[in-house]
């Protein structure tokens, strides 16, 4: 049986592993990609069929350095999945510069890498990438100026990618999650918004990682071949609804 292949960035904990449960749960093979090498290292240990490789995807020659491995390791790339990002919640007055880099480095330089380092496999495998966005890339919000503007900006470079890679077969979408209980959410989410979040969500409860990863597993199976350049919220309504962001 010959096994699809997807790199999942950011896999340690959170979306990106449940992502990476479902594709196996899939019999996809799957290359784990985290800064956090220990935890990535542990949590990888309890998961057959996958490749866990330590890598921050803001440095240009560590990404280049990991897609050449997982493509010597399998022979191919069907799937690039965009998940590792960073939150930080100031408003603009409040956000110093080296924040903002910080920001911009991992959410958007970090899908710039990784989809060129992987458009060339991509190609030959008429491949899919999936980019993770938020619904802080959908409404300005006073506390979201670096982490709003860097989400907005991948669901656009997702819109490039789908036009620039129409051609070869390979498809660009991105899913735009509303509040999961993540680590990333309880570094920045104070109490008072999250009551303000899940008061807004027409489904009246926050998504479970799960539920994210499914929508992302969808773009990149074949149940969406005919789908490129999207943007899906898996937010529960929230955005429908026209509430402010908190
Ligand atoms: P998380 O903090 O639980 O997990 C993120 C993972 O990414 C961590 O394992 C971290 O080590 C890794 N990572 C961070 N920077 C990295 C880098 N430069 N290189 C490699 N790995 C890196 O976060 P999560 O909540 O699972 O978020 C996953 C994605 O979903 C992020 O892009 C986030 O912005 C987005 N998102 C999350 C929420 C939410 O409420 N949790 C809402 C909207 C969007």
């Amino acid at each position: 049986m010959t096994h699809k292949i997807a790199i999942i960035t950011g896999a340690a904990r959170g979306i990106g592993l449940a992502t990476t449960k479902i594709f196996l749960e899939n019999d996809w093979l799957v290359a784990m990609i985290d800064r956090d090498e220990e935890e990535l290292q542990k949590v990888a240990t309890e998961l057959t069929g996958t490749l866990p490789i330590g890598c921050d995807v803001s440095m240009p020659a560590k990404v280049d350095e990991m897609v050449a491995k997982v493509y010597s390791t399998f022979g191919r790339i069907d799937a690039l999945v965009n998940n590792a990002g960073l939150a930080y919640f100031k408003p603009l007055e409040e956000t110093d510069f080296d924040c903002w880099r910080t920001i911009m480095a991992t959410n958007l330089d970090g899908v710039f890498l990784c989809s060129q380092a992987a458009i060339p496999a991509l190609k030959e495998s008429r491949g899919a990438i999936v980019n993770i966005a938020s619904i802080s890339a959908l409404r300005a919000s006073t506390l979201r100026v670096a982490y709003g503007t860097s989400k907005a900006a991948v669901v656009h470079l997702t819109k490039q990618l789908a036009i620039e890679l129409g051609d070869y077969g390979v498809r660009a979408n991105c899913v735009s999650p509303g509040p999961v209980k993540t680590q990333l959410a309880a570094a920045v989410h104070s109490p008072e918004i999250i009551k303000a979040y899940y008061d807004g969500i027409p489904l009246n409860r926050s998504a479970t990682e799960r539920d994210i990863a499914e929508t992302i597993y969808f773009l990149c199976s074949e149940k969406a071949s005919f789908v490129t350049g999207q943007m899906i919220a898996v937010d529960g309504g929230f955005d429908a609804s026209g509430i402010g962001l908190p």
